[in-house]
């Protein structure tokens, strides 16, 4: 399926509509939401999940999401978008990724991650009235937009609450990302997060020393 296509006639059919729907976005950090943001602003009431257990060390969990409130106050979204934080609970990560810690990135353990943040995304938007649900996670050409759309797909059918398809890295989403990230002086992370990815990027500096 391409994700971007499927996106884009969803879109046309929503830019119809008297009043926009509200969508809950789930999101990783502020340089993969401000494209996103930038892109789906305009059609949606957008609220901000924030609910991401596999970022470790708790510093960094915490650097990334105040990056991401510091982008919607600089990008004057701040009192537009609300954001929503699950508590910071890392034993729901390593639990649901239970044998898997020693696979690379884009294994299972990295779909098992994916469905982690997008099962409590689905329950969240579905408990609170939200007319769609998504993940900023595409975005990202480290992460497999064909699983998280799966994942999407079948939780859309689990919860009964619309998942929007999406492959945000598409239409130089990614690159745009980069921009904005530039433009806003964000901070970029420079591994994907959990202790694994960090380990795998210490690994790879050393060798590159
Ligand atoms: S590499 Fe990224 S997607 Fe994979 S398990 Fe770690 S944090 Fe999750």
């Amino acid at each position: 399926m391409n994700y971007q296509l499927e996106l884009e006639k969803k879109l046309e059919e929503i830019a119809k509509l008297d009043s926009k729907p509200k969508l809950l976005l789930h999101a990783c950090c502020g340089p993969c939401s401000s494209y996103v943001l930038e892109y789906l602003n305009c059609y949606f009431d957008i609220t901000i999940l924030y609910y991401n257990p596999n970022i470790y060390p708790d510093t960094e969990y915490v650097r990334r999401r105040d990056e991401l409130k510091n982008f919607l106050t600089k990008f004057k979204l701040k009192d537009t978008i609300k954001v929503m934080e699950v508590p910071y609970n890392p034993d729901d990560y390593y639990n649901a990724i239970k044998g898997k810690e020693k696979l690379g990135e884009k294994s299972s353990r990295c779909y098992e991650c994916y469905k982690l943040r997008l099962n409590k995304s689905a329950q969240y938007a579905k408990e609170y009235n939200y007319d769609y649900f998504t993940t900023t996670l595409s975005i990202s050409p480290y992460k497999v937009s064909a699983w998280i759309n799966e994942i999407g797909s079948t939780l859309e059918k689990k919860y009964n609450i619309k998942y929007l398809y999406a492959d945000f890295k598409k239409k130089n989403g990614y690159k745009r990302s980069l921009e904005l990230s530039a433009e806003y002086g964000l901070y970029r992370q420079s591994y994907c997060g959990c202790k694994y990815s960090m380990e795998a990027r210490n690994i790879q500096n050393k060798k590159e020393d």
